[in-house]
């Protein structure tokens, strides 16, 4: 027996089994919006569940003001996007995204075969739109993938520059937007999916509704690729009590609301403490904050006062990514970076 052998690279994704008291290394939000509410009763475990998600649809489509048919949901935002690869990318194909941003891109990819192409960001981390729809043009990739609000940079990309991209080429767009509740509707491209025929937005409950936990997701798109990607995904993949959770969760979409904006009060706050601290924090639309340090050991350092952040490289300047956590823990976190040498 041989493993695949585009999956002879690839290593198991291995969460740390160690929860810290303090976990700002995975962008959740606490649990808002259920307390002691939720209630088994009522739905029907003997039962396959919807495989639609049909009352979910119904809301969602409510709340962004997208059709109904225009929307799929699925068990987490990363099985639609696998599912969008599964179902567009032919072994050796090329799918074209920007570095540094969402690992799990370049992994589908690699597990379907596919070729990932990555547009680094410029000296001072921002996106180079002219630079991905100029390489868009010459590889003619199968995909692209855009993050706005990128993650770990915390940049959005401006609804002009994807528009631009869309315009000018005929790969399928999927703009992961799986923090666009923190920078608000107005920014997303949910709208354009009327438009654009080869436009996919994808959005999920893990973030900004506390719900990671609950898996949960959901894509905008157009008919004709809603009618492609349902030949391919797997029944039932939503279950009923997943689809019980989002329907209480949009019962009061005010709640998001003021969630999100206590987050980026929280979030410019502590960006000026961290700077204040000598760190170079970039500007971010998310609810995370990506830091660059001369010290490649903070995250083991800050590990012992129980607090995780997220590492991205050993090398010098190394670079993190810092969930905005709430008062207390962006407190513990500033008293241990002043007590560890910066
Ligand atoms: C967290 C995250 C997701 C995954 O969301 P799930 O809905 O929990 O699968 C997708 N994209 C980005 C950029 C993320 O940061």
């Amino acid at each position: 027996m041989q493993i695949k052998k585009s999956l002879k690279t690839l290593h198991p994704y291995k969460p740390t089994n160690k929860r810290p008291n303090i976990k700002l290394d995975a962008n959740e939000s606490n649990n808002f919006l259920f307390n002691n509410t939720l209630t088994l009763k009522g739905i029907p475990l003997n039962l396959y569940p919807d495989s639609q998600s049909s009352s979910l649809k119904q809301r969602l489509s409510l709340l962004h003001g997208v059709d109904e048919e225009s929307i799929m949901v699925g068990s987490g935002s990363s099985e639609l996007i696998e599912l969008v690869i599964k179902t567009y990318l032919n072994p050796g194909d090329t799918l074209l995204s920007i570095d540094p941003t969402f690992a799990m891109y370049e992994i589908y990819t690699t597990i379907h075969s596919g070729n990932y192409v990555k547009v680094p960001v410029d000296e001072s981390y921002a996106i180079d739109m002219e630079q991905l729809t100029r390489e868009a043009k010459h590889l003619n990739p199968s995909i692209i993938i855009l993050c706005s609000p990128n993650n770990p940079t915390g940049e959005r990309i401006s609804k002009d520059a994807i528009t631009t991209l869309l315009k000018s080429s005929e790969s399928l767009v999927l703009v992961d937007e799986a923090y666009m509740d923190f920078t608000g509707e107005a920014h997303s491209m949910k709208h354009a999916v009327n438009t654009y025929s080869n436009l996919i937005v994808t959005r999920t409950f893990s973030k900004a509704y506390g719900l990671a936990g609950a898996r949960l997701g959901y894509l905008f798109t157009s008919k004709n690729i809603i009618d492609d990607l349902s030949r391919v995904k797997t029944p039932y993949s939503v279950n009923a009590l997943t689809q019980a959770l989002g329907l209480e969760a949009l019962k009061d979409s005010s709640k998001i609301f003021t969630h999100c904006k206590g987050v980026k009060i929280r979030r410019e706050a502590l960006k000026e403490s961290l700077r204040d601290l000598g760190l170079v924090v970039l500007d971010s639309e998310a609810n995370f904050l990506y830091v660059i340090s001369n010290d490649a050991r903070l995250k083991d350092k800050l590990l012992n006062y129980d607090i995780a952040i997220r590492a991205f490289e050993d090398t010098v300047p190394a670079t993190y990514r810092i969930s905005v956590g709430s008062e207390e823990e962006n407190n513990a976190l500033l008293t241990a970076l002043k007590e560890v040498s910066l």
